[in-house]
């Protein structure tokens, strides 16, 4: 491997850190130091190191934001491409943008709210980028990323060639999608649908859902709810019920303030987290019969990524 890695650094035209503490890049905090990490800011930058990698054989994780992701305690075998970006090209008549992949969601919103345009406001307290958005089809009070997108322009690692995705064929469902299965396929930009409104109205309205946040989410770090609301009661309902709620393992605890979220509140490591989230489902299984599974995504060492 250090060969391919050597290889890699003389190739990539950017710069490489090594050894990097991946809890520094991931919202919960936890994880150990990835071998290689790169910083990419433009689609043909990330499109190079894509092509490298394929033919390197080195295995290779996207990260953005890190909200919705646990890395492993012994950090990564690979390279962690860091993709955050800040492209945009909104149409002449407003009702279309051609956003990069790496674009912060609340970066996003307010950046369109300039130009009295929104349609996308329910996306602007949701932390993270455009491309982890699109992966999780992430949303609230009942909408959905899926629901503004147009079209999705994807680099295929397999087949090294670009393509333009309709939403009918990304098989998006509640917070799932193909590209959660398909890691070869990176989300480079997408076309989001937008409507006219009042710059002013919209900072207001997204300022009063930050507030309701704010009262409603604890305040340490974590991964947003953690699991997915099954389709009869909402998940945190049923950690309730299974008697879990303040329940902790090490420094990972079931939040006091609403039972899915999963806070790191005293230097939780990423097995703290596994095995609260393990004895959780357990509980919850043996008082409901309901099955969860987690929204969150445990990117392993190898370069495995699972939900439990
Ligand atoms: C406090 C808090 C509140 C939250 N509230 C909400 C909420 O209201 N609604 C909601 O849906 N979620 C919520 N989340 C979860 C999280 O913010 C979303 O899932 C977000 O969309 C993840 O984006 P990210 O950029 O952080 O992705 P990351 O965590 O960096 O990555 C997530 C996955 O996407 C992949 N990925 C990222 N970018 C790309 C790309 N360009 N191409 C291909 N794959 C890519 C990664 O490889 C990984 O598998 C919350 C999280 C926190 C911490």
């Amino acid at each position: 491997m250090l060969k391919r890695y050597k290889k890699f650094i003389s190739e990539y035209s950017g710069k490489v850190y090594l050894d990097q503490s991946l809890a520094r890049y991931c919202v919960f905090k936890v994880g150990g130091k990835a071998d290689l990490l790169v910083k990419v800011k433009t689609s043909e930058s990330l499109i190079e190191i894509l092509k490298l990698v394929r033919n390197l054989e080195i295995p290779y994780f996207i990260l953005a934001g890190g909200s919705n992701i646990v890395f492993d305690d012994k950090g990564f075998r690979g390279l962690i491409i860091h993709y955050l970006a800040d492209d945009i090209v909104v149409d002449k008549n407003k009702k279309t943008a051609v956003v990069a992949g790496g674009y912060k969601l609340s970066e996003l919103v307010r950046t369109l709210a300039k130009e009295n345009v929104g349609g996308i406001d329910f996306l602007a307290n949701i932390p993270g980028s455009l491309g982890g958005a699109i992966v999780g089809n992430a949303g609230c009070y009942g909408k959905s990323i899926s629901g503004v997108l147009a079209s999705v322009t994807v680099f295929n690692i397999k087949t090294q060639k670009v393509s333009v995705i309709l939403p009918s064929k990304i098989g998006f469902k509640y917070r799932d999608s193909v590209f959660k299965t398909a890691p070869h396929l990176v989300v480079l930009n997408a076309k989001l649908r937008l409507a006219k409104d009042s710059g002013q109205q919209i900072l207001m309205r997204i300022a009063e859902e930050k507030a309701l946040r704010w009262v409603k989410h604890p305040h340490q770090p974590s991964a947003g709810s953690f699991f997915k609301n099954p389709k009869d009661t909402p998940a945190w309902k049923l950690i309730e019920d299974a008697g879990m709620k303040g329940k902790s393992i090490g420094g990972a605890m079931v939040s006091t303030k609403h039972a899915n979220f999963i806070i790191n509140f005293k230097k939780a490591t990423a097995k703290d987290i596994l095995k609260l989230t393990t004895l959780v489902k357990k509980k919850v299984a043996l008082k409901t019969k309901v099955k969860l599974e987690s929204e969150v995504r445990f990117v392993r060492y190898d370069g495995k990524v699972t939900t439990y």
